[in-house]
Formats: structure tokens, C-alpha cells, sequence
């Protein structure tokens, strides 16, 4: 299996000159789209609610600003960089009244796309230019001469045939050919997305830290050692990984860290974990999670408010506070 990766060379930042492009939303992705398509040349208009806090943001950074309605309006190309869960009303609210084919949508990840919360008619072009970091990144390298690498994906090419081609000249103006910029599609990004964050990245790593820390003090083991060995350390292990793989990890830690590395992690995510990941994945695919999730946030988030007060109030906070107080380079 190879996967198909743009450089510079591929592509042609001929199709956004003299292009407006809207960019709704100006948040940690929005701000940074738009600073860097405006820096590499290209029209850019802000879109956002106009009692909006970023609303001033973008107007002191130089950029034109205007409501979502009025900036898709007059655009070729509309990139959706508001909060996923607000993608379908504005799309409804502020883009369907006046699209067309002439247009083309663009997402910076796939959810609403793939699961049907928003369904733009066949001639629209829909692409997908997803930055594997966050915005501020994405900014910074940019001004820096690199670029974050992306993904890219084509839900439709539109009538005009032209989807991909301006999806890569806005990589190409992000910032992101520089890096290279990786062909997957819709589905692939929004299902791994999802099962990396609930299984491994947010829920995955939360869970078992809980868990660590909970054997721990149940033991009648200090809640300050729970903390320190189960989180705090979290980070230098998770760094060593992020920099250079699990080996470069391992060549940090002691000979006895390592032995109980090999030996015991596999018990812990052991046959039993491997199938509750299946399930969780089976959910994502079946579209079960995002039925859940769209319905959830129509009901105003009863669940996922209570779980979040609950989470706030589990023991490790209070002393991960007390903690934290003596970590005076934590401060800044
Ligand atoms: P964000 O929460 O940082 O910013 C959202 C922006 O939208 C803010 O400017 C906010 O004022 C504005 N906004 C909110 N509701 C609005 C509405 N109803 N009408 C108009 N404007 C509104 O969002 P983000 O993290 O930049 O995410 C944007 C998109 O990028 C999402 O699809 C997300 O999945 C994707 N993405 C984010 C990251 C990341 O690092 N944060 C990385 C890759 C992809
Ligand atoms: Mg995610």
C-alpha cells in the first residue's frame, strides 16, 4: 500500500490569483488559514458572527472582515474553519441561499461532510485540507518558511472539474506543500480521527492514567506519588515517542523500565481492550457515534455536561493542583 504525497511542485497557485476566498471562522485553524492565504497573496475575506469576540481579532490583524453570509457570498472558495458541532447551521444559515456551482467547499476535518450533517448539491466542489497540527503551528512555520504537512481528500470535484487542483493551491498558500501533503479521503480521516481520539489520544490516555492512579491510592499508596507516576511523568515518556519513536524512548529509561515496558504492557491492553477498540471503531463506522454526538448536541449536552462535571470533581484534579502550585515553571 503506498500513499499518494504532493510537494511545491504539484501544485498550481495560479487557480486562487484573483480568487476570493472566505474563510469562516477565526479561531486556532481560521486565524492561521486565513493570515497565511492572505500572506502568500491570495483575496481573503473573514467570515464571522458579527458580535463575535473574533470579529475585532481579525480586523486588527488587517483582514477584511464580514458576516458568514456576505463573506461566502462573493467567494470561489469557502472554507468551514468554525467548531464542528456549528459547520451544519452555518452551512444551512449563511452558504446553501446562494451556492453554486461556481464554488467550491473546504474542510479542515471531515465529520459533518461524511456523516451528511451538511450535503452540498452534486456540481459544488467539496475538498478537504486538513493541518496535522494546530494552528498556531501552522502559523508560525509558515512564517518560518516551512509548513505543517496535511491531509487532503476530494468528497466531489463539482461541476468545474477543479476541486483537487484548488484543494492543493490552497495547501500550497497554507503553507502545507512544503511539508508534503497526504492523498486520503473523507471517510479515512473523519473514522481514524474519531477512533484515535476516543481510543488512544483523549479518552484512551485519560482512562488509563485514571486508572493508574486509582489502583494506586486504593492501595493506600500517596496520592501525590499516584499523580506524579501516573501523570506528571506522562509528558517527558510521551515527548521522548513524539520525537523520535518508540525505540528513541526507550533508549531514555532504565533497563528495569524497560523489561516492565515489554513484559507488562501487554497484559494491560491485553485481548479484552483490543475488542472494546473494535467496538468503539464499529460504532465510528456504523455512524452510531455521530447519530449520538448530532443528537446529544441538539438536546443541549445533558450527558456530556454531567460527565464533564463529574470528570472535574475525580480526586486527581484537587491534588494535581496542589501539585502544580510547587511547579513554579508551569506558571508562565
Ligand atoms: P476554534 O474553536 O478554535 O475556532 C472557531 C472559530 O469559529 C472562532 O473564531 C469562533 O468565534 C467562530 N465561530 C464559532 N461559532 C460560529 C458561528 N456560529 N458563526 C461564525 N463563526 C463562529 O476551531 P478550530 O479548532 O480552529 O476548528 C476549526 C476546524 O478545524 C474544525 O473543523 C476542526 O475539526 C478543524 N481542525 C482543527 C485543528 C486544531 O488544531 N484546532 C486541527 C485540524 C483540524
Ligand atoms: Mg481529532
Amino acid at each position: 500500500m503506498s500513499i499518494k504525497v504532493y510537494y511545491e511542485q504539484d501544485a498550481d497557485p495560479s487557480l486562487l490569483r484573483d480568487k476570493r476566498v472566505a474563510i469562516l471562522g477565526y479561531g486556532s485553524q481560521g486565524r492561521a488559514h486565513a493570515l497565511n492565504l492572505h500572506d502568500s497573496g491570495v483575496e481573503v475575506v473573514v467570515g464571522l458572527r458579527p458580535e463575535g469576540a473574533s470579529w475585532q481579532r481579525a480586523k486588527e490583524d488587517g483582514l477584511e472582515v464580514a458576516s458568514c453570509a456576505e463573506a461566502a457570498q462573493n467567494a470561489d472558495l469557502i472554507a468551514f474553519l468554525v467548531p464542528d458541532s456549528q459547520q451544519a447551521k452555518v452551512y444551512q444559515e449563511s452558504v446553501e441561499p446562494t451556492l453554486s456551482g461556481k464554488q467550491t467547499l473546504l474542510f479542515a476535518h471531515g465529520f459533518n461532510v461524511h456523516y451528511h450533517q451538511i450535503v452540498p448539491p452534486a456540481e459544488v466542489g467539496v475538498v478537504m485540507i486538513a493541518p496535522k497540527g494546530p494552528g498556531n503551528l501552522v502559523r508560525k512555520l509558515f512564517q518560518d518558511g516551512q509548513g505543517v504537512p496535511c491531509l487532503l481528500a476530494v468528497a466531489q470535484q463539482g461541476s468545474s472539474g477543479q476541486a483537487k487542483a484548488t484543494a492543493l493551491a490552497y495547501g500550497h498558500a497554507l503553507g502545507g506543500t512544503r511539508a508534503g501533503i497526504i492523498e486520503t479521503s473523507f471517510k479515512e480521516e473523519t473514522e481514524t480521527d474519531l477512533f484515535g481520539e476516543q481510543a488512544v489520544l483523549c479518552g484512551g490516555v485519560t482512562a488509563l492514567i485514571k486508572a493508574g492512579f486509582e489502583t494506586l491510592v486504593e492501595a493506600g499508596y500517596a496520592p501525590e506519588m499516584a499523580y506524579f507516576e501516573c501523570l506528571n511523568e506522562m509528558k517527558l515518556i510521551v515527548d521522548l515517542i513524539y520525537q523520535g519513536g518508540m525505540a528513541h524512548m526507550r533508549s531514555f529509561i532504565s533497563e528495569t523500565a524497560k523489561y516492565g515496558d515489554v513484559t507488562r504492557g501487554p497484559c494491560i491492553v491485553d485481548d479484552h481492550v483490543r475488542a472494546t477498540m473494535k467496538e468503539i471503531l464499529s460504532d465510528i463506522q456504523s455512524g452510531k457515534f455521530a447519530r449520538e454526538w448530532v443528537l446529544e448536541n441538539q438536546a443541549n449536552k445533558p450527558v456530556y455536561n454531567a460527565l464533564l462535571r463529574r470528570e472535574a470533581q475525580h480526586p486527581i484534579e484537587e491534588v494535581g493542583q496542589r501539585l502544580r502550585a510547587m511547579m513554579g515553571w508551569l506558571k508562565k
